[in-house]
């Protein structure tokens, strides 16, 4: 565990090298540390180097993480698959969505936000052609429903998030991250306010930071290979 410490940095410094590399203003990249399959243990760890977002795919597992954690300021983020029968609990628990990949799931989470609490973040999850993940929303049908969820009470579209197939070819990373953020600027021009731009994973952050990532999603890199036990 106390690798934790010393990997944390190590990617704070790549974050901070590739702002400075490709012109982006020092700090415009968020971290967000992806703690899937870890225990509360290591998320404690993360957060003695001063973490505070945190990203889980596992709604039970995280949950309980939650529950452990409860007295940590932690800002939480899902990103897993999202099933309708669970979006009372991620809607009552965290602070982010960003595995949105439908209006129907967008409507059941605006719907199911406690009235308590702030509006739930939402970035909408786009599937650029060849992409890895099965899931996110096709590029000609995200302008229509980014409408819609805007106009959603109980949410706050914050932007998009993409998973994209894996490469070591720096230039093909690059020119699919190119495709996600050029229609966030279209979604933009179109009136949408927008401020995030989720994008980037231990293995291309370089790539999406280049690109104009606002947000990485780093797990490996700061946790280390994930236990095998899904
Ligand atoms: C697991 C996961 C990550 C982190 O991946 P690493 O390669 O371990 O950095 C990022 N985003 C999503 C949606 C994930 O499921």
């Amino acid at each position: 565990m106390q690798n934790i410490n010393r990997r944390l940095e190590n990617v704070k410094q790549r974050i901070h090298h590739a702002e400075e590399r490709f012109g982006r203003p020092a700090n415009s990249v968020r971290l967000l540390a992806v703690s899937k399959t870890w225990p509360a243990a290591a998320l404690l760890e993360a957060a003695a180097g001063g973490q505070h977002g945190f990203g889980e795919n596992y709604l039970q597992e995280a949950l309980a993480k939650m529950a452990t954690l409860q007295h940590e300021p932690f800002e939480w983020h899902y990103i897993g698959t999202i099933q309708s029968n669970k979006c009372r609990d991620i809607a009552t628990h965290f602070d982010w969505v960003q595995s949105v990949d439908r209006l129907k799931i967008a409507q059941r989470l605006s719907e199911l936000r406690p009235v308590g609490l702030p509006p739930l973040n939402i970035c909408l999850q786009v599937n650029i052609s060849g992409e890895a993940s099965k899931s996110g929303i096709a590029a000609c049908d995200a302008l229509a429903v980014a409408q819609e969820i805007a106009t959603l009470p109980r949410l706050k579209l914050r932007g998009l998030m993409a998973i994209p197939q894996a490469t070591a070819d720096f230039g093909q990373q690059r020119a699919t991250f190119r495709q996600v953020s050029d229609l966030q600027t279209t979604l933009i021009a179109q009136g949408i306010a927008l401020d995030t731009l989720s994008m980037g994973m231990s293995d291309d952050l370089e790539a999406a930071i280049a690109e104009g990532a606002t947000l990485v999603r780093i797990g490996s890199a700061i946790f280390g290979p994930r236990h095998n036990t899904r």
